[in-house]
């Protein structure tokens, strides 16, 4: 496995592999198994790929007062994992290496940002999508590998695609779990033993919401919002930031479930980390 550190760094191995496609898989580090499953998943999908997974811990998509600085980072480690799941390079750039000092041009995502994460987080999906693009364009991949567990960035991203012609397929990988069904993050280091404790009412509501809606027993997304509002808001440490029922595809808020495909959105403050997850369900007929 290559580790790249530089542009031209990875200019040159692409170079060097000419006639090989790649698939990418991009992470800001402090890997687990969610971003793991992320490389296994592009070895299964694309196995006649080059994986290029990337770690990039971007500044530009963390808001002032957010966690940038004390985001944990663990190089060594991150390489060892990238290697065992079969990586064939891991581009790890400086943020100096990314962005010129003076960098003046970013990509705006104005119709799926603003709302969900994006109200709590202003400029954060520009950044995403800027940094999305630079790592398209400096990789050219044919396949790129984004995890479910981020919803809005995925749909987000599929729009970056769609409306910029990247010549790329998005693969959206599962959400993989804590086995009492906390959805795996980085950030969930920074709970308190309490918190933690309590952390898995956000997937149980989910699940159980889901469950009846898709059986008939909640039967319109103004009262499924209120059972999520219940029973998550029962957890003493638990402040909701956003409980939402939306298209899985627009991500606007269902009025009805008539004909629809629709997502559970979860956004619920444990102390001062935000813990993010969601479920979809199958589309539901008339
Ligand atoms: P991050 O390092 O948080 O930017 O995440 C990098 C990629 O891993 C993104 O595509 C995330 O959606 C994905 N990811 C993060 N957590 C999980 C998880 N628990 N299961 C699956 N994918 C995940």
């Amino acid at each position: 496995m290559e580790v790249l550190q530089s542009k031209q760094d990875l200019r040159n191995w692409i170079r060097d592999r000419r006639g090989r496609e790649r698939t990418l898989v991009p992470t800001m580090g402090a890997l687990h198994r969610g971003h793991t499953s992320l490389i296994d998943l592009a070895r299964e999908t694309t196995p006649e790929n080059d994986i290029v997974a990337t770690i990039f811990v971007n500044p530009t998509q963390f808001g002032p007062n957010e966690d940038f600085d004390s985001y944990p980072r663990q190089l060594e480690d991150d390489l060892a994992l990238c290697e065992t799941h079969g990586a064939s390079a891991v581009f790890t750039p400086a943020a100096g290496e990314m962005y010129e000092k003076d960098a003046s041009i970013s990509i705006h995502e104005s119709a799926l940002s603003h709302r969900l994460c994006g109200a709590s987080r202003p400029g954060h999906f520009d950044g995403v999508c800027t940094v999305v693009a630079k790592l398209f364009l400096l990789t050219q991949p044919s396949a790129a590998v984004f995890g479910e567990k981020d919803f809005q960035q995925l749909a987000v991203l599929r729009r970056l695609v769609r409306d910029l012609d990247f010549p790329i397929e998005i693969i959206p990988g599962p959400t993989v779990r804590e086995a009492d069904g906390l959805a795996m993050s980085s950030r969930n280091a920074y709970l308190s033993e309490e918190e933690r404790a309590h952390a898995p009412i956000i997937f149980a509501a989910l699940s159980r919401v889901s469950r009846e809606i898709a059986e008939g027993r909640i039967e319109s997304p103004q009262e499924a919002v209120a059972e999520l509002t219940r029973e998550i808001g029962s957890a003493p440490p638990a402040r909701i930031d956003y409980l939402e029922i939306v298209d899985s595809f627009t991500l606007e808020a269902l009025t009805d479930f008539k004909n629809a495909t629709p997502r559970l959105l979860a956004a619920v403050l444990f102390g001062k980390t935000r813990l993010i997850d969601n479920v979809g369900l199958p589309a539901l007929n008339a």
